[in-house]
This record gives structure tokens, C-alpha cells and sequence, in this order.
């Protein structure tokens, strides 16, 4: 039996560790622009969160999410956030 390491990643709302498939990856690119990355593959500094509105109220709460990605996060951003996670929620 091989044993394969899955990659982990802690949530920055209620900060369990989970698989990181199974959390949603904000992004700050190297531009500046903070972006939803479903594939987890853009280049940049990385948050990740439980893809479920909780989570994301908690990480916004606490500021972790800004403290994760050091930089504040705008009124459009943390919109496109809620709308992001509250449809991965209901689908
Ligand atoms: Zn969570």
C-alpha cells in the first residue's frame, strides 16, 4: 500500500486543516488585485477558506483573510466573495 501525501491547507475562517481541494483559494496576484481561484494555480500570495459563507463571515470577522493575503480587502472584493461562496454553498 503506498502512502501518498494529500497537500493541506488551513482555513482562514474557522481554521481547520483540511485537503486543499476542498477549500477555495483567494489570490492576491502580483498586480495587486485579490481573485477567486478555483484552480488553485495562479501565481501570488495565497488564502484558502471552506467554500461555505460561515467560514468566510468568521475570516472577515477576525481579519484574518486580509492578514493572510496582507493586504486590505476592498468593499467589491469582500462582495464577490459572499456572492462566490453562497453559490459554491447551494451547488
Ligand atoms: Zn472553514
Amino acid at each position: 500500500m503506498r502512502v501518498r501525501k494529500i497537500p493541506q491547507r488551513t482555513c482562514v475562517g474557522c481554521g481547520q486543516v483540511r485537503e486543499k481541494r476542498q477549500l477555495l483559494r483567494i489570490v492576491r496576484t502580483p498586480a495587486g488585485e485579490l481573485a477567486v481561484d478555483p484552480t488553485g494555480k495562479r501565481s501570488g500570495r495565497g488564502a484558502y477558506i471552506c467554500p461555505v459563507p460561515e467560514c468566510l463571515e468568521l475570516a472577515l470577522k477576525h481579519r484574518r483573510l486580509e492578514r493572510a493575503l496582507a493586504t486590505p480587502l476592498g468593499d467589491a472584493v469582500v462582495n464577490l466573495l459572499r456572492e462566490t461562496l453562497s453559490g459554491a454553498a447551494h451547488g
